[in-house]
């Protein structure tokens, strides 16, 4: 009998374990993946770290976060700075001096903007009614159809103009020519990988993978006085009141025989013609020098139960059912939600290593 049965060996599931350990309890930690790490998984191919599910930049405000990281990791000093790639016209993102450069040969902050004043005030929009006209509010006709328009339209398998205005309610504007895109006073990417950071944290832990929790749940719950539950928390109530929405993507891992691909670690493409979003090229993360490469391009995908879920669609109809099997789970003894799907929340890895710590320091 354990003290605790943990249900996946994400970054939230890992932290819970290593702290149970750290107080003296017992735990086992099972994942259906034949893999740990969760969605901070990263594996080796051609002497580079892969990050399997996407890019991984860690970065926090968080100084007891990034202490606690840091004493399973080293981290280097990577600064996401992506590019922005519009029918081979090259923009640096976040939004910043730099991109309106590029866009407008503007060269001082207050001509840029004037000229992003004069470029809402010629839309004419009061009242946004849409994702489309919402952006235009916020930065302009130009900005908005090089940089926005094909990107966003691709992300949500929509046009703009069919999207809900809600989805960006902000659009960080940045006034000086920093491309620093997260500007956290913490950044990095752990030295060695993600992979290897998750395996120090589940040092001494036993873990068992290919174990999916809903197929066996009868006897795998009989194993533990406790529960922490880090899978979809629609799924585990048998999806009584029906799926909860997701964004999938699909990504497509290939090593170059080059040495330098694109110059950078991501690069978006932000026409509609280019179907996919994203090319990662992972030696960039850590600055690597071996003579092949290895990229991935990352297409969204529409979601249907049984695919992967990434991203949560945060809407009102998603919220409200969220509610609901919230509700449900406070009713169930013994059994704790947390991690990005059992909230059904977009986190951040800091934020998921914050909660995990909190919820240990008021579970155990
Ligand atoms: C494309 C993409 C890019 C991202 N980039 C960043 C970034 O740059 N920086 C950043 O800070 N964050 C980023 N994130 C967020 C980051 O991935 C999450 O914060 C983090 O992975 C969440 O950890 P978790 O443990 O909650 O969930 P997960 O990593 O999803 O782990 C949950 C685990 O539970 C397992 N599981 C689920 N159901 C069961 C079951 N029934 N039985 C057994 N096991 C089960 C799953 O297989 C999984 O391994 C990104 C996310 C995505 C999708």
């Amino acid at each position: 009998m354990y003290d605790y049965l943990i249900v996946g060996a994400g970054l939230y599931g890992a932290v819970f374990a290593h702290e149970v350990k750290k107080a003296g309890k017992t735990c086992l930690v099972i994942e259906r993946r034949d893999h740990i790490g969760g969605n901070a998984y990263t594996r080796e191919q051609a002497g580079i770290q892969v990050h399997q599910y996407g890019a991984h930049i860690f970065h926090t405000n968080n100084k007891m976060v990034w202490r606690y990281v840091n004493r399973f990791a080293e981290f280097n000093r990577y600064t996401n700075s992506p590019i922005a790639n519009y029918r081979g016209e090259i923009y640096n993102l976040p939004f910043n001096m730099n991109t309106f450069n590029r866009m407008w040969g503007v060269t001082t902050p207050e001509q840029a903007q004037r000229k992003l004043a004069q470029q809402k005030q010629e839309s004419g929009i009061q009242t946004p009614q849409n994702l489309e006209e919402q952006a235009i509010c916020l930065v302009g006709r130009e900005i908005y159809e090089k940089l926005i328009k094909g990107y966003t339209a691709k992300q949500w398998g929509r046009p703009c103009t069919e999207l809900p205005s809600f989805i960006i309610n902000r659009l960080p504007l940045r006034f000086t020519y920093d491309n620093n895109y997260f500007a956290a006073v913490y950044q990095g990417i752990p030295i060695g990988g993600y992979t290897k950071m998750i395996e120090k944290l589940l040092d001494g832990i036993e873990v068992r993978l290919n174990t999916d929790f809903l197929s066996q749940r009868e006897q795998l719950s009989g194993l533990a006085r406790h529960i922490i539950y880090t899978g979809p928390i629609d799924a585990y109530f048998a999806y009584c009141y029906g799926p909860l929405e997701y964004r999938s993507l699909r990504f497509d891992i290939r090593e170059l025989d080059t040495e330098n691909y694109q110059g950078n670690a991501v690069v978006n493409y932000t026409d509609i013609e280019t179907p996919y979003t994203r090319i990662i090229e992972h030696k960039h993360f850590e600055f690597g020098t071996q003579p092949r490469t290895v990229i991935s391009i990352e297409y969204p995908l529409a979601w249907t139960p049984g695919q992967e879920p990434y991203y949560p669609v945060n809407d009102e109809k998603n919220d409200a059912l969220y509610a609901r099997y919230q509700a449900l789970a406070e009713k169930t003894p013994g059994v704790f939600f947390g991690g990005r799907l059992g909230s059904y929340r977009y986190y951040d890895m800091d934020q998921v290593v914050e909660a995990a710590l909190q919820a240990a320091e008021r579970l155990l």
